[in-house]
């Protein structure tokens, strides 16, 4: 076990985000994820003498969303750079990137550990396009390449090496993924590559104040692989130092088979790449008008949307924090707070039934809400004891989206409203009691546990009708008799 009360760690991590625009960043190729290998290949993509690139404004307006909700500065004057190497995958001999002038500069992700607020500093997010890809494992001879994703469009998001463990890693890529999604400019789907991370790692002496040697481990393909990595690294890294031996910068890869990781490559440095302007690509200038429009769009992010609905709608922290994953949900959610004042009962409503019934039925909030005026009935039905909420989520929610109704006539026609009346609930409780003598008998010598039981019994006996209050109020007396 490595020595964590000597040492300690620091990460620095780049996280690629694939922009989900319709085509590529420079040519009009579709960019959609599982079309058959090298069918959006314009000779663009294929590098061919004598095309020209031509810059996709959506992607850049997705670059300067990022930024604006990263707290970014939004760098005004741009050009794009030719980082040049040797890659099969990419069939120019170069990479067109941002060198010195990232679209955003600086900017922080605040993340919440163990219940503490953090800031992880940003050191830049800049807008570069994507390789294709090698396909090793199809042939035990051959490689393939497929250069569908050649010059997709991507935003790379560094950290400063600013995170220390790898827990605080694991928050902060999931809430870049949150961001990302919720401003709806990437799919974060790290299975298909739409976000991949290369985590830096150093370690030092507690206190000191100069950064260790890092190395680099690329294209981490999970949340899981990114914190499993870190955790690795960290370990043989204060080995090494604990042995005496010299960590060289390096780049790695993960294996995920056995959760660590191998060198693939010594560092190369900035100026192995020749970067100089792409002189195809005219460079871009961004005025305060457009920033401004693109800040007005902005949705309010989840850390905001969560404030303001505690204030507003006096929801506690577990409730929201229980939201704020998924916008449409969000959505949902406010659209619904302007139809109803059962404000915590909606959360209950969405946290349970309806997300079960959309899993269920791999259906989208947006289908639902041409039905909010009836879930919001149903939801009043609910709280003013005429329907049990487990019979109201089990039949009358199903009922009412299968056939769209209103859920009182629904659930009038199928006999399903609770019953308010002493005289029908005393008759269900009577025939309860009669059909388990030896329960009534448990229960008088004291094992008073038991209401919970007898409670069941009429519930089940009623088919959900019985109020439960009622219910409760009555066998207790009779119990007591
Ligand atoms: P490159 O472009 O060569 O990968 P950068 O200087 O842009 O290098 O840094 C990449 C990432 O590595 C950044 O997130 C940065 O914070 C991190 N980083 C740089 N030096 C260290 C270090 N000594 N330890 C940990 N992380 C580091
Ligand atoms: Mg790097």
């Amino acid at each position: 076990m490595a020595n964590l009360d000597k040492y300690e760690a620091v990460i620095g991590l780049e996280i690629h985000a694939q922009l989900a625009t319709q085509s590529k960043l420079f040519c009009g190729d579709a960019t959609s994820f599982g079309a058959a290998p090298n069918t959006h290949v314009s000779p663009i993509t294929l590098g061919h003498p004598g095309t020209l690139p031509k810059t996709n404004a959506t992607a850049v307006a997705y670059a300067i969303k990022m930024g604006l909700a990263c707290n970014c500065a939004i760098e005004k004057n741009n050009y794009f750079a030719r980082k040049n190497y040797f890659y099969p995958d990419l069939p120019k001999g170069y990479q067109i990137s941002q060198h010195t002038t990232p679209i955003c500069v600086g900017g922080k992700v605040p993340i919440q550990l163990n219940g503490k607020e953090i800031e992880v500093i940003l050191n830049r997010i800049h807008l570069e396009e994507d390789a294709g890809k090698s396909i090793h494992d199809l042939s035990p001879t051959d490689t393939f390449i497929d250069l569908n994703r050649a010059g997709t469009p991507l935003i790379e998001i560094v950290t400063e090496p600013c995170i220390h463990s790898a827990e605080e890693a694991f928050l902060y890529v999931s809430e870049v993924r949150k961001i990302v999604r919720w401003l709806d400019i990437c799919d974060g789907n790290m299975e298909e590559g739409s976000l991949r991370c290369d985590a830096n790692i150093s370690v030092r002496l507690k206190g000191a104040t100069q950064l260790g040697t890092r190395v680099e481990v690329k294209n981490l393909n999970s949340i899981r692989n990114i914190k499993k990595a870190i955790e690795y690294e960290i370990e043989r890294l204060i080995d090494m130092v604990e042995n005496g031996e010299t960590i060289i910068q390096q780049t790695r890869s993960f294996n995920a088979d056995n959760d660590t990781t191998f060198s693939i490559r010594d560092k190369e440095d900035a100026n192995d790449y020749r970067y100089f302007p792409d002189p195809d690509l005219a460079p871009f200038h961004l005025t305060d008008d457009y920033i401004n429009e693109i800040k007005a769009s902005l949705p309010l992010l989840p850390n905001a949307l969560k404030i303001e609905w505690k204030s507003k709608y006096g929801l506690s922290d577990y409730d929201v924090d229980q939201m704020g994953e998924n916008k449409q949900e969000a959505d949902f959610y406010t659209l619904w707070t302007t139809q109803t004042t059962h404000y915590k009962a909606a959360i209950n409503w969405i946290l349970g039934p309806i997300r079960e019934y959309l899993n269920e039925s791999n259906s989208s909030y947006a289908q639902l809400i041409p039905l909010l005026p009836h879930l919001t009935s149903l939801l009043d039905l609910v709280e003013t004891n005429q329907l049990s909420f487990s019979v109201a989520s089990s039949k009358v929610l199903k009922g009412i989206i299968a056939n769209p109704q209103n859920p009182l006539e629904f659930a009038t026609t199928n006999n399903l409203l609770q019953s308010n009346s002493a005289e029908e609930i005393t008759n269900w409780v009577d025939q309860v009691l009669i059909a388990n003598p030896e329960k009534v008998a448990e229960y008088k010598k004291g094992k008073k546990g038991l209401i919970g039981l007898f409670v069941g019994e009429v519930k089940k006996l009623s088919k959900g009708q019985a109020d439960p209050k009622i219910t409760t109020q009555l066998l207790e007396q009779k119990l007591s008799q």
